[in-house]
């Protein structure tokens, strides 16, 4: 089957780019992750609605991937096509219009409106995804998130249709979006910012930067803050109260920076970063009884048995 679908895609793809057998820890920054059957990068937005709508027809599973940053994927890999579009990763500004690809890195996206003086994405100057990714998620920091500055966003479905969404129709929540809940794959997106003080951007984004740098774990591969913020709390304070901090199994480690953040000091599996999570949420449901939920996305397949 695999050999149809690599005949397939190269009739729709170019060879370079395509990969087999790709090991997927070098697309996640937790460096984890066992390998893609196929690791797809469309080098248009045409050949990414073919890959889409080939993988429809013909019932091969596919799974997007964007900068890898709010992601663990397990020991055996994803079955099927890996879709990535940093190939995709044109950024355009007119006026206060931002216009960025899906494959384009949100905080180059912010950089770029900062040199032009334009003021809204300061807040997404250190978020490490893509611009598809932080859709997905309604990405945000500081106050700020991506809803606040949408104008729309041109999307796959599943079939490989076209959709042209509005801020409204992209229903962003927190780290929520229709993008997720439906299974579209964003492929661009337009922004609108304001005129702003070249100043006053450079002192905020040096600002944030200094925050971040100061409270997380950056020297460590790490999905970022691992739990969503549960109503009336916050995650980072309920797993240091409950005493998780240094604590981990195998490779994994609770930062003992930010207690939101799971780090892999260097040789941990994705079993145990997931093993990792569920010892903090059975911690914190014990001593405070408090769900926690994960932001972050776990997904593929578990090594067979003989393997691990
Ligand atoms: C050090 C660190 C700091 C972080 N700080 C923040 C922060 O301040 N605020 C914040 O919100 N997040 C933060 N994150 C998490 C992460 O950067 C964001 O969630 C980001 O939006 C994910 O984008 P990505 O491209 O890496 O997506 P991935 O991690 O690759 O994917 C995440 C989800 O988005 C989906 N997706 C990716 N691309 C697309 C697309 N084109 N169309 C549809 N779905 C897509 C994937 O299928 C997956 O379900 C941080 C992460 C790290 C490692």
């Amino acid at each position: 089957m695999k050999e149809q679908w690599i005949k397939d895609l190269s009739s729709i793809v170019n060879p370079q780019d395509f990969k087999i057998d790709e090991p997927l820890k070098n697309y996640t920054m937790t460096m984890l992750g066992g390998k893609a059957d196929l690791f797809v990068m469309p080098s248009t937005e045409e050949e990414a609605a073919e890959v889409v709508k080939y993988a429809h027809q013909n019932n091969v599973p596919i799974f997007l991937l964007g900068n890898g940053s709010n992601m663990v994927i397990r020991d055996g890999g994803i079955r099927g096509i890996v879709l990535n579009f940093s190939k995709l990763d044109e950024i355009r500004i007119d006026g206060t219009i931002v216009y960025a690809q899906a494959g384009a890195l949100i905080k180059d996206v912010s950089k770029a409106a900062a040199a032009k003086s334009l003021t809204g994405l300061e807040f997404s100057c250190g978020i490490p995804g893509s611009i598809g990714g932080a859709m997905a998620m309604n990405a945000g920091a500081y106050g700020g998130e991506i809803n606040d500055v949408i104008v729309s966003c041109k999307v796959l479905t599943q079939e490989g249709k076209i959709l042209d969404l509005s801020q409204e129709q992209l229903e962003l929540g927190y780290r929520k979006s229709i993008i997720a809940q439906e299974g579209y794959y964003a492929l661009s997106s337009i922004f609108e910012l304001k005129k702003g003080d070249q100043v006053t951007i450079d002192e905020t984004i040096a600002d944030l930067t200094f925050k971040r740098e100061s409270k997380q774990p950056l020297e460590y591969p790490s999905a970022g803050s691992v739990f969503k913020r549960p109503p009336g709390y916050f995650a980072g304070k309920l797993i240091q109260d409950s005493g998780m901090q240094g604590k981990g199994v195998g490779g994994a480690e609770v930062s003992t920076k930010h207690a939101g953040f799971i780090i892999n000091k260097g040789d941990a599996t994705a079993t145990d970063y997931i093993d990792t999570i569920h010892m903090v949420q059975k911690a914190v449901k014990e001593k405070f009884g408090v769900d926690l939920e994960t932001e972050v996305k776990i997904v593929g397949e578990d090594l067979p048995t003989d393997n691990k």
